[in-house]
């Protein structure tokens, strides 16, 4: 009896799951075929922290305060600058982050107080190696158009 019972359950569950094929083939797709297709990022998005390029100057406005760093309770931030005026603030020569250990938290950016960081719409990071998420900002300033 058990057998019998077995075939019928088995038949019914294949009816089942071809009744769910059916119904999606007539259906509109909704996958996107990425990379060829991609899909809006959303406002909320964060990507790793990068620099913003400043029209007006044309670079950041990194003062080397060294906030972010104090503040990240990851500390994945390290940031050193020089003075290149002797009465003016210092200028950022080195940002990096360790993008591997950053929780995405926005306290850098919150506490930046020159509003030079912002998260990137970065989402395509891949890498071989845990060196390949330490990410030079000052690099990828470089590489911005705008
Ligand atoms: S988002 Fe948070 S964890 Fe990431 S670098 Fe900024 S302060 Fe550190
Ligand atoms: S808080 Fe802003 S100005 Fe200060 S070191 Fe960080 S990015 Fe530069």
């Amino acid at each position: 009896m058990s057998y019998w019972k077995d075939i019928a359950v088995g038949g019914w569950s294949l009816v089942e799951g071809l009744a769910v094929t059916v119904k999606h083939l007539f259906r509109p797709v909704v996958t996107v075929q990425y990379p060829r297709r991609r899909n809006e990022i959303p406002e909320a998005f964060r990507g790793h922290i990068e620099f913003i390029k400043f029209k007006e100057t044309g670079t950041h406005k990194c003062i080397a305060c060294g906030s972010c760093e104090k503040i990240c309770p990851s500390n994945v931030i390290k940031v050193q600058g020089e003075k290149t005026q002797a009465k003016g603030p210092k200028v950022a020569t080195h940002y990096v982050i360790d993008f591997t250990r950053c929780s995405l938290c926005g306290l850098c950016v919150e506490s930046c107080p020159t509003k030079t960081l912002r998260f990137s719409r970065e989402y395509e990071l891949a890498g071989t190696s845990r060196y390949d998420g330490v990410i030079d900002l000052m690099a990828r300033l470089e590489q911005q158009k705008a």
